[in-house]
């Protein structure tokens, strides 16, 4: 248990505003005196009416908002839809970045993607009277390319501070052998590389697509934070519109040298469906065609591929990014197992087949705040369900770096510091 916490770690499938804790959620809500959607609230006390106030508590909330229940692919929307009014400002989204690069560090990441939907925020919110700001009477909106500025700096500032918090830890143990005193410092902690995939959603439309695409070819030509930009995504409802729509797009990606994954079989998709009206089973198939035809660099998921696509996608060694719990939520797996997430990721539909054959394959959290995981949950729910060896784990996480979008020398710089702590 304890090794799999200790191993340096690559999480290469994560949203941003899907990474939010609970805590700052209702810290914000409360702030902007926003009430969230009771829905999505799981009473833990059923003394709580479920029609009073999760603000109404100044005590530790004893409704829990995230992941308590299994939830439907339909019911992550929902909640999706809650976040951006409490994340509807600069400071709120600076605030929820820093935290959840925080997170990813505790738990050993040393490499990170974060992907997210650049949106039009405020450059301050509205407090509660209304005032936005000392001297703005009215709201001003900050573009989508101050939206990406944030989280850039954001990352560029956070490790900035690791790496002088290893500096000054690195002097400690030196005058601590000096002067031959014990020390209590255990050997630098792990540094965290971070980079960054503009995503789009596809339940908007494909200029706002082209627009985000286009936003991550001006980043990367920037000459401040260019470096950390590595590509492109679609994620979002993956019941509105189809990949025809965005292909253009991501063509024009492409020609510009970035990255491309795509979210990809989250819904059911058959080849012979026998009922003629079940459409949705029909497009989902000819989307998750043409996605596999596209090529792209990673698949998000790719999860309900019948087996003519999942014998394609076997071919093409096009990597997946697996995000175990957010599967067994999504895919309503533990349902009839009382919740456990152990027996839902029994019924897997893929990922034992891609360990067993090695196809590439990464293991990611997703959510991590709307499914309250983490990297090392994650990694024990996969070693637990399939009893993976500790060598296997550490062969698979060096594949994952293969499989990320940063530059080879980075990789290589990454791999190396990997197989050191493997090794320690
Ligand atoms: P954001 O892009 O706002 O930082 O992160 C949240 C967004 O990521 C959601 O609104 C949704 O568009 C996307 N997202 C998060 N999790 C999933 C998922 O499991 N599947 C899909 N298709 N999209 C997701």
């Amino acid at each position: 248990e304890e090794a799999i916490e200790k191993l340096p770690k690559v999480e290469l499938h994560a949203h941003l505003n899907g990474c939010i804790r609970e805590s700052t959620l209702f810290d914000l809500a409360k702030e902007r005196s926003v009430t969230l959607s009771h829905e999505h609230f799981h009473h833990q006390d059923h003394q709580v009416p479920s029609n009073s106030s999760i603000l109404d508590h100044d005590d530790p909330p004893a409704a829990r908002f995230f992941n308590v229940r299994p939830r439907s692919l339909q019911d992550c929307f929902d909640i999706f839809a809650e976040i951006p009014k409490c994340v509807d400002d600069l400071i709120s989204l600076r605030r929820i970045t820093l935290e959840a690069l925080e997170d990813f560090a505790k738990h050993n990441v040393v490499y990170l993607e974060l992907r997210s939907t650049p949106k039009q925020l405020h450059v301050q919110s509205a407090n509660k009277t209304g005032n936005y700001g000392a001297e703005q009477k009215k709201p001003r909106l900050a573009s989508k390319k101050d939206y990406c500025h944030v989280i850039l700096q954001a990352m560029e500032d956070f490790e900035k501070d690791q790496n002088q918090l290893n500096l000054k830890q690195e002097e400690q143990r030196k005058i601590a052998n000096e002067s031959n005193a014990p020390s209590s410092q255990q050997g630098p902690i792990p540094t965290m590389t971070c980079r960054f995939l503009v995503a789009v959603d596809r339940s908007h439309s494909n200029e706002t697509a082209m627009e985000h695409i286009e936003l991550a070819k001006d980043l990367v030509q920037s000459d401040e934070y260019g470096y950390r930009v590595v590509g492109v995504d679609i994620g979002g409802n993956p019941t509105k519109n189809h990949f025809h729509d965005f292909r253009p797009a991501f063509e024009v990606a492409r020609e510009a040298g970035l990255k491309i994954t795509l979210h990809c079989a989250e819904v059911p998709c058959h080849d012979n469906d026998d009922d003629p009206s079940n459409k949705r089973v029909v497009i989902a198939y000819d989307e998750a065609k043409s996605i596999l035809e596209f090529a792209p660099d990673r698949l998000g998921h790719a999860l309900l591929l019948p087996p003519s696509l999942q014998s394609m996608l076997q071919k093409s060694k096009i990597p997946v990014e697996c995000c175990p719990t957010s599967n067994v939520m999504t895919l309503e797996l533990a349902k009839d197992f009382h919740g456990s997430l152990l027996d839902g990721m029994k019924q897997h539909p893929q990922l034992p087949l891609w360990l067993e054959s090695n196809h590439p394959v990464s293991i990611n959290t997703d959510d991590p705040g709307v499914f309250d995981t983490d990297p090392t949950k994650e990694w024990r729910l996969v070693q637990e369900t399939y009893g993976l060896s500790l060598e296997r784990i550490q062969q698979v996480l060096l594949e994952s770096m293969d499989q990320a979008f940063c530059d080879t020398a980075t990789k290589d710089r990454i791999k190396t510091q990997m197989k050191l702590a493997f090794d320690s």
